[in-house]
């Protein structure tokens, strides 16, 4: 099969201490200058261990338009190549060291979760607030994972996924976008809560309407509780009872 570096043949793939020891001195380097880099540091074998990054990655590795450079990527994280990375509203930052002595500059765009699907989320979470506590905390309600990893849940399909690197290579994702999606991964073990940020969901927001919701259910029922009350009240006053 013909790839790009076989076609160049003065490029080479960095071998993983190559990578590490490109890693450090990007490090150093930023740090000199007073940068604040947010490195993926990946310590146990896999690269994701809790149920977020594991859904994270499984969600990517359904997708075959990816396949081809997944299995690079990851090699680039565990390797700690991922010097940066930094998770926003729509969008994901990172800086991914490569064959260059400057890391490629990596940028992922996820589009925002739509007003439906925030609304199926709130509205699951208000039937139980055991969900919401659960989610908040990292621990995931299973339960709702029909919500989160069916083909149309909140997990990123493909097409709601854009991105660009500074790299030269033309495959559909580079090694160092895959290296990156799986840093998300990683980060998503750490901070459940980065998964609202990135999907558009303020999470401050989201909580108040939740709870909103929630009381709103209870006073109706307490409200249908008084009324049945006042009838029983009302019948034994007139001794129909
Ligand atoms: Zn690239």
């Amino acid at each position: 099969m013909s790839n790009y570096w076989s076609e160049f043949p003065n490029y080479s793939q960095p071998d993983a201490a190559e990578l590490r020891r490109k890693s450090e001195a990007t490090k150093k380097k930023e740090k000199a200058k007073g940068k604040i880099l947010e490195p993926v540091v990946i310590r146990g074998r896999a690269v994701t261990s809790n149920w977020w990054g594991n859904a994270w990655c499984e969600n990517l590795e359904r997708y075959a338009d990816y396949e081809s450079r997944l299995g690079r990527g990851k090699r680039y994280v565990r390797n700690g190549s991922v010097v940066d990375l930094k998770i926003k509203k729509g969008k994901i930052q990172a800086r991914v060291q490569g064959t260059r002595r400057t890391p490629y500059k990596v940028e992922i765009r996820i589009s925002p979760l739509s007003e439906e699907k925030c609304q199926a989320i709130i509205k699951q979470c208000g039937r139980k607030l055991d969900n919401l506590e659960k989610l908040l905390t990292g621990d995931f309600p299973e339960e709702m994972s029909e919500l989160f990893q069916s083909k149309d849940g909140l997990f990123p399909a493909p097409k709601e996924i854009s991105f660009t690197c500074s790299c030269p290579d033309w495959a559909l994702m580079c090694k160092h976008v895959a290296a990156a999606l799986y840093g998300v991964g990683a980060r998503l073990d750490e901070n459940p809560l980065l998964f609202f940020e990135l999907r558009g969901i303020d999470v401050g927001h989201f909580i108040d309407i939740t709870l909103a919701n929630k009381v709103e259910a209870m006073l109706a029922n307490a409200g249908n509780v008084s009324s049945r009350m006042m009838d029983d009240s009302a019948a034994k006053l007139f001794g129909v009872l």
